[in-house]
């Protein structure tokens, strides 16, 4: 997977290997950087939720409890033989096919991503996650069940504080056409673009979606926006055991007439679940980040690598730069 530097105008008239160095030395320039910092949240109290999981369909439970300062969000899986905590960490990533997966073989959870977009977009920062299988309930294949019931649960303060981040120029990643970029933030928000854009005759029409992402628009704009596969993609998933239990009326299928038995609850529902997608994967930074993420494309296997490639720009020696808001 490709990681490109943000361009600049003008770069067309240059030759191929001139825009390759540019982008090399607009790489290396690039500083993540930290804005401020907000109070820590974490749940009010404890909140269950059951459903049956996509991947295995078997009937899963899944626990949220409050967890102190700096804890983060972890997994626990509480029905192998020793528990397993799997903190939901751009390092703990093993599987970014079609949902992100954490963890390896003895203690994996796959599709965290739909959950972990409930937290992240509410800014619950420290919670525990217990599961009793490899995978949460996935309900409607949205974040709204798990927003509902984390609302419910009610959200305080705590006393440590969460770094703010951003980037001094546009970092991108790329796969063939796919691109993600984080551009600088301007002030103190997180703006989130998409275009989805599956080719001319796909059944699904190409669409875009871009909201300033804060709790009370997660969830009235992003959270009810359910995952969607194209009708042929059914029988080779089933095959391979992801949902055999539903039906097109329980989640978004497209045939080549749009939805089947089911109604699109936006005229970009796909495009807004992506930006959820996005939402949980970034969660897997650990801190708050803030500018323009623009998706064009892109997927988990970008989302992840932008998140990764931020973390270890961070990590490298001299490239944070610290800055106080303005
Ligand atoms: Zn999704």
């Amino acid at each position: 997977m490709g990681e490109v530097g943000g361009g600049r105008e003008g770069t067309d008239t240059l030759s191929p290997t001139a825009v390759t160095l540019m982008h090399l030395v607009n790489q290396r320039r690039i500083l993540v950087r930290r804005l401020g910092q907000r109070p820590q949240r974490t749940l009010a109290r404890s909140a269950i939720l059951q459903g049956t999981g996509f991947l295995t369909g078997s009937w899963v439970r899944i626990g949220f409890r409050p967890a102190p300062a700096n804890a983060g969000l972890i997994f626990q899986r509480i029905d192998t033989r020793k528990s397993v905590f799997l903190p939901a960490r751009w390092d703990q990533v093993t599987g970014t096919d079609r949902r992100t997966t954490l963890g390896t073989d003895s203690g994996q959870v796959g599709l965290v991503e739909h959950v972990l977009a409930a937290l992240a977009g509410l800014r619950i920062d420290n919670c525990l996650i217990e599961l009793n299988g490899p995978e949460p309930p996935g309900f409607d294949g949205s974040a709204h069940p798990f927003v509902e019931t984390l609302l419910e649960a009610g959200i305080v303060m705590q006393s440590a504080s969460r770094g703010i981040w951003s980037v001094s120029e546009p970092i991108t990643v790329s796969e063939g056409f796919a691109t993600l970029t984080l551009h600088p933030a301007e002030n103190d928000e997180l703006r989130i673009s998409y275009l989805l854009d599956y080719g001319h005759g796909s059944s699904i029409p190409s669409q875009k979606f871009t909201q300033t992402i804060t709790p009370e628009s997660f969830a009235r704009e992003i959270a009810g926006c359910r995952t969607f596969v194209l009708d042929y993609e059914v029988e080779q998933l089933q095959r391979d055991g992801v949902g055999r239990h539903l039906t097109p009326a329980d989640i978004l299928v497209f045939g080549p007439r749009g939805p089947i038995d089911n109604r699109l609850r936006h005229a970009n529902e796909p495009a807004r679940h992506k930006v959820l997608d996005l939402i949980g994967d970034a969660a897997l930074f650990g801190m708050d980040l803030r500018g323009h993420l623009v998706g064009c494309r892109s997927g988990h296997p970008l989302n992840v690598e932008l998140i990764r490639t931020l973390a270890r720009r961070m990590e490298e020696r001299g490239s944070v730069l610290r800055l106080q808001a303005a």
